[in-house]
């Protein structure tokens, strides 16, 4: 049997990298898929990819109206709603001194205010128990150079995940976060060019952990089907790193 079979799920930022690879492996898995991102051409193109299972929902998650549309799409849609992957973020590689006050508040907004606003709607509308996954990052964990918005946001994420796990976990909803390394993706790329770097010497410094390599979207993607599934039946409240040893 499938480990998503019958489930209904929303994956934020699905349009691209590990959102695109999770909604992907969600479908494979026998889930019904909305995938919600800024990028509606891009949401439409990986819905196409998995076809009557999956519905595209251009959305902003920092905002209100936005989040609960698409969680009033995956209800009306698709029956209910059993897996909620908070996933879209943002990075501005900045220090304090050149972080531009907006780019803060931007940041802020597109990977934590999300979080809370997404889950404020999805969890009513989980009625029979469910899973929520919340991306936060290795930065999340420790502090990094040039990110002080997104490392920030990221231990905010990972936190709000712990908090949200105690809430609800008498309502049968587990919550816990995916933590990942530096994964191949058009984020890592546009790091690269923030920084104004070579991409080759960037990728290089990504791949310089134990496992001597950044990570694959796929390879995210798995860790957050065990977390949306019932293989993980028992956890909640996790921080779950996914990196080839890079924080160890
Ligand atoms: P990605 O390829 O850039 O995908 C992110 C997606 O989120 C894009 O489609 C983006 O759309 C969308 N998005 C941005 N702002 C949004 C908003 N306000 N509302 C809805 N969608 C929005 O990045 P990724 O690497 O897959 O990152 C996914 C998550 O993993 C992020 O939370 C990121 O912080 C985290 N992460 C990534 C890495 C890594 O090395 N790649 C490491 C640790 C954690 P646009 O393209 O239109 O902006």
């Amino acid at each position: 049997m499938n480990a998503l079979e019958g489930k209904v799920a929303i994956v934020t930022g699905g349009a691209s990298g590990i959102g695109r690879a999770t909604a992907l492996l969600f479908a494979a898995e026998g889930a019904k898929v909305v995938v919600a991102d800024l990028d509606g051409d891009g949401a439409e193109a990986t819905a196409a990819r998995i076809g009557a299972a999956a519905l595209a929902v251009r959305a902003d998650v920092s905002s209100p109206d936005d989040c609960e549309n698409v969680v009033r799409t995956a209800v009306e849609r698709f029956g209910g709603l059993n897996v909620l992957f908070n996933n879209a973020g943002i990075i501005r590689r900045s220090t304090a001194l050149d972080l531009g006050v907006e780019d803060w508040d931007r940041v802020m907004a597109v990977n934590v205010r999300s979080v809370f606003l997404m889950c404020k709607y999805a969890i009513p509308a989980m009625t029979g128990g469910g899973s929520i996954v919340n991306t936060g990052s290795g930065w999340g964990l420790k502090g990094g150079g040039n990110a002080l918005s997104y490392c920030a946001s990221k231990a905010a994420v990972v936190n709000m995940t712990r908090a949200l796990a105690i809430d609800h976990a008498a309502a049968g909803i587990r919550v816990n976060s995916v933590n990942p390394g530096d994964t191949d993706t058009p984020m890592l790329r546009d790091e690269a060019r923030q920084l104004g770097e070579d991409w080759a010497a960037f990728a290089a410094d990504a791949a310089d952990r134990p496992m001597g390599r950044a990570g694959t979207p796929e390879e995210i993607a798995q860790a957050v089907l065990f977390l949306a599934s019932d293989a993980s039946s028992y956890v909640t409240g996790s921080a779950l790193v996914v990196d080839g040893g890079g924080l160890a």
